[in-house]
């Protein structure tokens, strides 16, 4: 279900208010019934709603669907994703679609330029793109929206992870800029940087260390805990000090001083230091670094902790803002957040982790380690086709041919 933004340009202003129309009857229609469609559209005469009708089909961001009772359509995710991709570009947001540099389980991840070629990241939310069919539809939040709940329940990561975002970005946390959000996606700044993940030596993996325990910690004394704060979800970003920029240093130079910055992503399942099972999260994020550094840079910090309740008096003395409560506020509701969260249960959402089957076992195993670390391309193709991630250059060679304007 990769985005193929090839055909967008073709598309008429017709062929996207029937789009809109598909999307719009979708809400309260499995199949929209294609009078309703022709009604939704505004459009006059019927033959340019078939018309456009049979345009969305063949390109498949529409599919006919027959009703024991009657005939209709029902919205794709390509229908979905190109309404999100008009709404960018008519906002201005994106001008021109790239590469696709990662494919999750739950999302897609896109280098986009603006006009004048700067590039951003968008991310697509596709929640339950895997296994949506086996959701009891008894759920409450399905009741009214069975077969859209896919469309609604993506909507709602993309919110989430967009309202989280802003929030940090706004108190000064370590993260993306969030630019906008439309639908089941994000657009945010392009991070030019690889995940911890990718590598492969840290000159002072203690320093790295503590400066992530205090991102778990500073998180918490705003309220929040990640929930899946691990070295896929971390951008290791280098930057050189500015006293030492264009001072004529060599390259090894310039090296020795290099700060490794880290940056924070993937926020579609934060909680609150108040959700029932915090000290859990709270916990999970704290071993996934300290069994990351351990398995690849061999470090072992001297100190137990932080633990949740060391986080929770930090909290107590020194309050950071809520940003729980600011995300609710920003209209990411309690009631958002727990049908989201319902959603991710059932449909076996797991944190970026274990999902790459990085779990307790292989813990004190050095040699399985040293082996797991060689065939890590392997490992993380299979759920994260991070294609030559980082070279971001080619990238933009591609956004020519496909500019959606
Ligand atoms: P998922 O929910 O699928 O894990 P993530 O938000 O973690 O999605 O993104 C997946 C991968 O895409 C990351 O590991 C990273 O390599 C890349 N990525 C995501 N956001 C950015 C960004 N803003 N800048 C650069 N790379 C990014
Ligand atoms: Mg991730």
């Amino acid at each position: 279900m990769k985005l193929d933004a090839k055909a967008i340009r073709y598309l008429t202003s017709e062929d996207f208010r029937v789009l809109a129309a598909v999307e719009a009857g979708s809400r309260n229609h499995e199949v929209v019934p294609t009078p309703l469609i022709s009604q939704l559209s505004g459009l006059r005469g019927g033959s340019g709603v078939n018309r456009a009708i049979s345009n969305l089909a063949k390109i498949n961001l529409i599919a006919k669907v027959k009703n024991a009772k009657y005939d209709g359509y029902r919205l794709a995710y390509g229908g979905l994703d190109y309404l999100a991709l008009n709404a960018h570009q008519k906002s201005k947001t994106i001008y021109s679609v790239g590469n696709q540099i990662g494919v999750g389980k739950e999302s897609d991840i896109i280098v986009v330029a603006q006009h004048d070629g700067s590039q951003r990241i968008m991310k697509i939310h596709r929640l339950g793109r895997i296994s949506f069919r086996t959701v009891k539809t008894n759920r409450d939040y399905l009741r009214h929206r069975s077969s859209a709940s896919w469309m609604y329940m993506s909507r709602l990561a993309a919110m989430k992870e967009f309202a989280f975002m802003t929030a940090l970005r706004n108190h000064g946390f370590s993260v993306p800029e969030p630019i906008a959000q439309n639908r089941h996606t994000i657009v945010m700044s392009l991070i030019d940087a690889f995940p911890l993940r990718q590598i492969a030596k840290v000159a002072d993996p203690a320093w790295l260390y503590s400066e992530l325990m205090n991102m778990i910690l500073e998180l918490a004394r705003y309220g929040l805990i990640h929930g899946d704060f691990n070295e896929f979800n971390i951008l290791i970003k280098e930057e050189l000090d500015d006293e030492f920029k264009n001072k004529g240093l060599t390259e090894e130079e310039e090296d020795e001083h290099i700060r490794l910055v880290p940056v924070l992503i993937d926020f579609p399942q934060m909680v609150s230091v108040d959700h029932p099972n915090a000290e859990m999260y709270f916990d999970r994020d704290v071993e996934c670094i300290k069994r990351y550094f351990k398995r690849k840079f061999h470090f072992v910090s001297d100190s137990k902790g932080p633990t949740f309740a060391e986080a929770r008096k930090k909290l107590a003395k020194n309050p950071g803002k809520r940003l729980d409560v600011e995300v609710e506020a920003s209209g990411f509701s309690r009631k958002m957040a727990r049908e989201l969260e319902a959603y991710m249960k059932d449909v076996g959402v797991k944190p970026d982790g274990e999902a790459r089957g990085s779990d307790e076992e292989d813990d004190d195993e050095d040699e399985e380690d040293e082996e797991e670390s060689g065939s890590e391309a392997e490992e993380s193709s299979e759920i994260h086709e991070t294609k030559d991630s980082g070279d971001l250059a080619a990238s933009t060679q591609q956004l020519e041919g496909l500019q959606i304007s």
